[in-house]
Formats: structure tokens, sequence, C-alpha cells
């Protein structure tokens, strides 16, 4: 992509500090850079530090036009754990983030920083669960854009909390309701989205209490996206259309410039900016090796994202289950992954497998799902994850866990046609089964058919004359103008 010339309009990027939210940011933040603009990536304390530690301090460095701040997430020191509990995080940043962020701007934009060559702010873009920051953008008379880094569904979906409270469907009448088969209730009243059920909701909705803290947090957060200038969805127009028609016939200034990650694939590969990575956590890349080893489209690929938890119960049911299907897999096991306590395998599982499996913490997951011999991913439905599985055209066993997750698989099965879904009271035999079915049934063939087609459509939506390609330039002129 060429760049601009003449003024260089400066956008300060503020990502949710999450791995699923920073990666997407920083391909937004490059994509930008590459037209010009001159780019403030704003990280907590807490996670540049972390960056720092995986990537090594040049991954903050500043270079020409692409500079690293940092504020507080707020979190006190009585509250470690908070650092991965999204709902918790949104509530600390929201409530202790204004002031820093607005002093980073005003610092910006003083005479100090224009002497060191820093421009003025012309423009933020805010994450879509960083929605203080329009309030910031407001008191300092800045442009301001939403970054909503999830699914468009997943965004429709929370926009539909207040209909549940107006419709008496939220909160739920009886805890039993959870399990009593309510929440396969069909909620064929919401536009754009025909088939939902309760369960497909975003799981704050499993609640008997009217002021549930999350399922109102996640309500208002939702809600005030529509109090900025625009909002950017990492999707493409093709893969979300009914979605995102619903959406533009109410909040008209949206613009699809996803998936950035294929976007990205356009930008000079050799240059430091475009190499720079944004991963929190030291990636193993020797599974990348032993991935060469293997037969084409032949291992199950298991992972849950930096978030999911399970309980040792679920995690011995996932080990049998891959164990049972005799096919070779790797599997990502963050060592937080189990509730509280460290992810320990059942006894006898590695003898049982060591010929077929291999498991390390973190993986370089673009680059395993791109990989020929992966032939389907075990997932927790995340939204980058979802979007990654479907630039490597890879079907998806789906077991979601919180938030949008429960909406991206629910599409995931139905509309993209590339998803089967594990109960969530997980048990080795569906595990076993589904793997099978995926890797060897005629369902999991269609599926893997599907897949490859939302690949090509994906990439022809990246690619120059594309819908994501020509809404991202649009983007652009918008923020010149904007910023003028
Ligand atoms: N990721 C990775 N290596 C791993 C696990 C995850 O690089 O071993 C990346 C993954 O590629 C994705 C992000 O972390 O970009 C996870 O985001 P997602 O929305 O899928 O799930 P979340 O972690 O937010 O639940």
């Amino acid at each position: 992509m060429g760049s601009i010339v003449g003024d260089k309009p400066h956008v300060v990027c503020i990502p949710f500090p999450a791995q699923g939210h920073v990666n997407p940011f920083m391909q937004l933040a490059k994509l930008l850079h590459s037209k010009g603009f001159y780019i403030t990536f704003v990280n907590t304390e807490f996670n540049q530090n972390r960056l720092i530690r995986s990537k090594g301090s040049d991954a903050v460095k500043d270079m020409p036009r692409f500079r690293f701040e940092t504020i507080p997430d707020g979190v006190p020191p009585s509250d470690p754990n908070a650092t991965q509990s999204v709902t918790e995080l949104l509530y600390y940043t929201k409530k202790h983030s204004v002031v820093p962020l607005r002093d980073l701007i005003l610092r910006l934009n003083s005479t100090t920083s224009h002497e060191k060559g820093v421009p003025p702010v012309s423009c933020i873009i805010s994450d879509g669960i960083m929605c203080f920051a329009i309030k910031v953008a407001r008191e300092l008379g800045l442009p301001v854009t939403q970054f909503w880094t999830a699914s468009t569904c997943g965004f429709l979906a929370y926009l539909q909390f207040v209909e549940l409270v107006k419709r008496d469907i939220f909160p739920l009448k009886d805890e039993k309701n959870i399990s009593n088969g309510y929440l396969n209730t069909p909620l064929e009243w919401i536009p754009g989205m025909k088939q939902m059920r309760m369960k497909d909701m975003p799981n704050f909705v499993r609640s008997t209490d009217k002021d549930d803290i999350a399922f109102n947090r996640w309500l208002e957060e939702a809600q005030d996206n529509l109090k900025a200038d625009g909002i950017l969805f990492n999707t493409f127009y093709e893969f979300e259309h009914q979605v995102l028609d619903e959406i533009s016939s109410f909040y008209p200034n949206i613009y699809c410039v996803g998936p950035l990650f294929t976007l990205c694939k356009t930008l000079p590969q050799d240059e430091e900016v475009t190499t720079r990575g944004s991963s929190l956590w030291k990636e193993n890349t020797e599974c990348l090796t032993w991935l060469d080893k293997q037969n084409p489209n032949s291992v199950i690929y298991v992972n849950f994202g930096s978030i999911a938890v399970m309980t040792a119960q679920d995690l011995k049911e996932f080990a049998w289950g891959l164990a049972n299907s005799g096919h070779p897999f790797l599997w990502i096991l963050r060592g937080d992954v189990v509730m509280g306590k460290s992810a320990i395998l059942p006894d006898g599982f590695i003898e049982n497998t060591k010929d077929r499996g291999l498991i390390v913490s973190w993986c370089p997951q673009d680059k395993v799902l791109a990989h020929a011999s992966v032939g389907a991913f075990l997932t927790h439905s995340g939204w980058n994850s979802t979007v990654e599985g479907i630039c490597g055209g890879v079907p998806m066993i789906c077991w979601p866990f919180f938030a949008e997750q429960q909406v991206n698989c629910r599409y995931a099965c139905t509309t993209w046609g590339v998803g089967l879904e594990i109960d969530s009271n997980v048990k080795s035999e569906q595990v076993e089964g589904l793997v099978r079915e995926m890797m060897e049934g005629e369902e999991g063939k269609k599926m893997r058919e599907m897949a490859l087609e939302w690949k090509k459509k994906s990439e022809i939506a990246g690619a120059k004359g594309g819908s994501s390609f020509k809404d991202f330039h649009r983007f652009v002129q918008d923020l010149l103008q904007l910023a003028d």
C-alpha cells in the first residue's frame, strides 16, 4: 500500500488490555502507519511489561511515526487475578483509566511534545469495550472511532440486551432455567439474526438477578459504542452481511475492514513495523517444525485462547477424547487453563499419545492455522481464533466459553457451515466422536469445503478492490477529513 503525502495525521490507538484485542489493534495500527499516519499505541503498564518479557524490549521501541505509551489498568494489588477477567478489567479500566488517558492526550498535545516531533492528535481509535475514551475525546474536542474487535454478530447480540429486559426475558425466572431446556427458547424476533436461541446469546444472560453486574456492564458498553463517530469491525461484508445490514440501518457509519490479518499481507513483509509482534506470551515455534513432519490435513489443533479456563474434569475429558480419537493433535495448554490449579494431564495420557501428540503452552496461532498439516481446529470460538481458522480454511469443533463466543459458535455451526458444537458439559465420548466426524466423516468433509470457500472469500475481500480493502480506504479518507 502506498503512503499519503503531506501532513501526517496522528491517531491514538487504545486497545483493551487482552491478547484478543491487542492483536487486531496492532494490525490496524500497522495498516494506518503504512498509509502515512503517525501512531501512538497505548498499552496498559501491565501488558507493556508482558510484551517486553515475551518479545524483548525492542517490541516497544519507538520507530519513525510509531510509538508506544502506557496508562495504568486500575487493577488494585488486592485483586491480581482481575487481569485475566475481561468483565473485571472492563470495570477497573472504566473507573480508573479516564484521568490517565486524558492526561496522556494533553501531554501528546503539549508544546513540549510538538517540539520533539509529535504531531497534534487528530483522532482516537478506542476499543469497543473502552468506551470511556469517547468521553475523553468529546471533552478534548477530538473525533473518535470505536474498534469492536469481536464479531459483528456478537455486537448485535449485545445490543439486544435492552430488548431482553423490555420483553421480560432477562432476568431468567428461575435458576433451573439454565439447565431445564429454557435456554433453547428461540429468539426469532431479533432483526438480522434468525437462528438465535437464548443459549446462543452471550453467556451473561444466564442470570436470575436483574442487577447482574456482568450483564449490565456489557449492556451499557455495547450501547455506548453508538455514541462514537464510527465503528470499525474486524470482519468482511460477505461473512456477516445480514447483521451488518441490520446495524447500518440504525447506525450507518460502520466500516468492515477484516480480516485485518489478510489486509496486513499486502504490507511489505520485511519492514520493522510490519514484523513487530504483539504476543503477550512467549511463543513456541518448534510446533511448526513438528507440523512440517505430519501429513496434510491430518492434525487436530486444540487451543482455547488467552482467557478461557476449565475444570480439571473438563481437561481430563478433552485429553481422553483426543487420545481415543486416534488422530494426531497439537494441543496448546496455557499454564493457567485449569481454574485455580496447574494443568495436570491424566495418568497414562502422555504414554498413550506420545507418538502422535504434541503439547506446548503457547504458539504462533496464525502460522499454525495456515499450516497444511492442520485438518481441524478445536476452539473456544474466540473471534480472532474463528477468523484465523477461516483464513486458514480450517473447519472447527466449538466449545464456547464466555461472552460472544456462544454467538460465534452458533454462526459457525449454522450460517457459515464450518463448525460442530461440543456440549458445555464436555464428555470424552463426544470429543472423540466429533473429532472422528470432522477428520473422517462426510459432514467433516463438507465443512472443510465450506471453510475453504470462506477462505477464498476472505482473501478476495482483503485484496485490492475487495469489500474490506475498499472499506479500509474509505475509513482512511474519512480519517483524513476528520483530521483536517
Ligand atoms: N493466540 C496465539 N497463540 C496461542 C493462543 C492464542 O497467538 O497459543 C492468539 C490468537 O492467534 C488470537 C488471540 O491470541 O489472535 C486470541 O484471541 P481470541 O479472540 O481467539 O480469543 P481470546 O483469547 O480473546 O479468548
